[in-house]
């Protein structure tokens, strides 16, 4: 005889759930067709070119590998059981449903038996998870994690269903199973506990079937509850953020979309509708896991600013102002999304580190979101920090955020016989010196370097002198889209003009924004950072390093560079070619790295509440015990040559540009 199960066994009114699982999924599907109105009544989202297999791609690797969770091994450990556990079962259900009422047999032989060992196991695992979830949320209590009534019921709910489907499982079993096949028992290891169980306290048959009779309906009553309750509670995220990994916008990383200042008459994000449908979804898809809480710089300093807020915040925003969007109230919505759900101090306080997104399981991209209320406040009503004022009038009136004017800017160069494109030179290379590079004292130290390096290796390169002005990046970054759009379109003249292809920069702001954020205004150019250079100087032998330096050395991963643009491993490979150096690590690093603080238009702006960024990091760097914190960002060099001297440690360390250090060991 083959190994199976009575299907439905005590329960001759099962086929009633069908109806009611209809029902539910009404239920469910109307508040799912409600969220799709909602998100309808955002603006239209790019143009999602991307190819569908890279989409089923990105589903796969996001949602159902869980590559991101699984970064964090004990939560990940509880969300891939708890995902896993119920996918199993649910397969498990509908495997039952057929094989009873459509008249497949599947259920039987030896796959009917791992197939009992496999549910079984899948729903003890879950709820060992949801167990470990619980003593997480509400014993170890986790900064991150909020606990709201939504989350508990969620895991009590799952947490139900499973303990009343394995009662059930032992009633059946104790009944139809173990007294006649309990070879076959021995595959539903939980199951057979129960009925065990059962057997030990003497149940006699009716009371046993009477007590299946009700708990197989009270099952059924959690599981459709649970399915109704998808689509209102956070576990719309099963789905929502799914979607989000799925139709993520596949735009260049580091970039920013361009606001289009032609055709609008409101510009960035002022309501909660003027954010794209893409980014609605984004609100919807939240976890609330902190993930991005724990890595901001802002918030881990004491700033205001929290990102796993900023989209809580606009959600409530959303959810507050449903029912206007959707024509069902139709009094006037007299909140703000900028000063009711989210002050203003939060939104200046965002350095783009991108450290959130990065991290963030279900990739939702809060610096567009940031960015995007910045500029309703810069653009629309002219509000910003008044520190600003001077930086922007500088960047408008002389093409620099330090407002000094062209013969200042070109003084730098006066002595280095250099090739300008002014002047008619053709060279492969622009090198693009950047506005710190250019004034910035500090960093004009960098630039000489730079540039001795390159001339040691023969690189062709001209610069641009006088006609270099900003690229835009800070007053993007701040919001005032008309700044760096104007400033944009005057250096891709420029460019258009001396028919540059190839651009060499020090600054991986500057590199940013040429590589990832002129494109979308019509210049694709290859542009390269000094320590990409450099490494591949380096690699072909171009450049040979003679002298030792015998020191020890940190490299601080900027931002821009890292996080942004991936690039991690060259600047590491250039300070390990130096002779006798070595080099040792931050505990956080590359991807992981913290901000210097400066990013976002931060450079230019005060830091009064809270530690002061660089403060920390250079902390952090002190606390390696190097000799020289190693840098390739003229904004980190400011920082740490500042946080340096403000915690007394120039005794113990000095801090370099790569290309300085380079230079030296020439
Ligand atoms: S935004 Fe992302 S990382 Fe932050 S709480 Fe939501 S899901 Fe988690
Ligand atoms: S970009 Fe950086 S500073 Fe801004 S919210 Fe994200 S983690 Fe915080």
């Amino acid at each position: 005889m083959q190994a199976s199960r009575v299907s439905y066994w005590n329960v001759d009114s099962h086929l009633l759930m069908y109806p009611l699982a209809l029902l539910v999924m009404l239920i469910c599907a109307f508040g799912f067709f409600k969220i799709m109105r909602i998100l309808k009544k955002g603006r239209p989202a790019g143009h999602f070119k991307a190819l569908i297999k890279n989409r089923l791609r990105e589903l796969l690797r996001g949602a159902l590998l869980q590559e991101r969770i699984l970064e964090e091994p004990f939560p990940a450990l509880i969300h891939f059981f708890i995902f896993w556990g119920f996918i199993a079962l649910y397969i498990g259900t509908c495997l039952e449903a057929i094989h009873a009422n459509w008249g497949i047999k599947i259920l039987e032989g030896s796959f009917y038996l791992v197939f009992s060992l496999t549910l079984d196991l899948a729903g003890l695992f879950a709820m060992a998870a949801i167990s470990l979830a619980m003593f997480r949320r509400y014993i170890l209590r986790p900064k991150r994690l909020e606990n709201k009534s939504d989350d508990f019921i969620t895991l009590i709910l799952i947490f139900m269903i499973l303990l009343t489907g394995f009662i059930v499982e032992g009633f059946r079993m104790a009944v139809t199973e173990l007294p006649v096949h309990p070879s076959w028992a021995v595959w539903s290891p939980v199951g057979l506990a129960f009925a065990n169980f059962y057997r030990h306290l003497s149940f006699s048959l009716p009371l046993q079937q009477e007590l299946h009779w009700y708990f197989w309906w009270f099952h059924m009553a959690l599981a459709f509850a649970f399915i109704a309750y998808i689509p209102y509670s956070k576990l719309k995220h099963i789905f929502t953020s799914s979607a989000n990994i799925a139709l993520q916008e596949f735009n260049r990383k580091g970039s920013l979309p361009d606001e289009d200042l032609e055709n609008s008459e409101s510009f960035g994000i002022t309501n909660i509708e003027d954010t794209n449908w893409k980014g609605l979804l984004e609100l919807y898809a939240c976890t609330e896991c902190g993930r991005c809480q724990d890595r901001c710089p802002a918030f881990a300093t004491g700033k205001p600013l929290n990102p796993k807020k900023i989209i809580t915040q606009m959600r409530g925003n959303l959810e507050d102002k449903k029912n206007h969007l959707l024509g069902l109230k139709k009094d006037e919505y007299s909140k703000f999304l900028i000063g009711d759900f989210i002050k203003e101090d939060e939104l200046w306080a965002c350095t783009t580190c991108g450290a959130c997104q990065e991290h963030c399981p279900v990739f939702i991209e809060h610096v567009k979101h940031i960015v995007g209320m910045r500029r309703s406040l810069v653009l629309m009503d002219s509000k910003f920090p008044n520190e600003l004022k001077n930086m922007f009038k500088g960047m408008e009136v002389n093409g620099n955020p330090w407002a000094v004017g062209v013969e200042k800017r070109t003084e730098w160069m006066k002595d280095l016989e250099l090739k300008t494109f002014s002047e008619g030179a053709k060279a492969e290379y622009l090198l693009w010196v950047g506005c710190a590079g250019s004034i910035d004292s500090r960093a004009l130290s960098v630039t000489n370097a730079l540039i001795k390096v390159l001339k040691a290796a023969k690189v062709d390169f001209a610069v641009l002198a006088g006609e270099e002005r900003c690229c835009g990046e800070a007053a993007k970054r701040l919001g005032n889209e008309y700044l760096y759009q104007t400033l944009a379109d005057a250096n891709i003249e420029i460019f258009k003009k001396y028919g540059i292809k190839k651009i060499i920069t020090p600054c991986p702001h500057c590199f940013n924004t040429f590589k990832n954020e002129y494109p979308s205004r019509g210049y694709e150019v290859e542009v390269r950072h000094h320590t990409e250079i450099l490494d591949e100087l380096l690699q072909k032998g171009a450049l040979k390093v003679s002298k030792g330096i015998d020191t020890r050395m940190a490299y601080h991963d900027s931002c821009y560079l890292g996080r942004h643009n991936g690039i991690y491993g060259q600047p590491r490979k250039i300070l390990e070619t130096i002779p006798q150096a070595r080099l040792t690590e931050a505990g956080r690093k590359k991807s992981e790295s913290f901000c210097c603080g400066a990013g976002g238009g931060r450079m230019w702006m005060e830091e009064k509440l809270g530690t002061r960024i660089n403060h920390a990091r250079t902390r952090e760097l002190l606390d390696t015990k190097a000799d020289i914190i190693a840098t390739a960002c003229p904004y980190c060099l400011t920082m740490f040559t500042d946080g340096v001297k403000d915690i007394d440690a120039e005794s113990k360390v000095q801090v370099k540009d790569i290309a300085e250090i380079i230079a030296n060991a020439l």
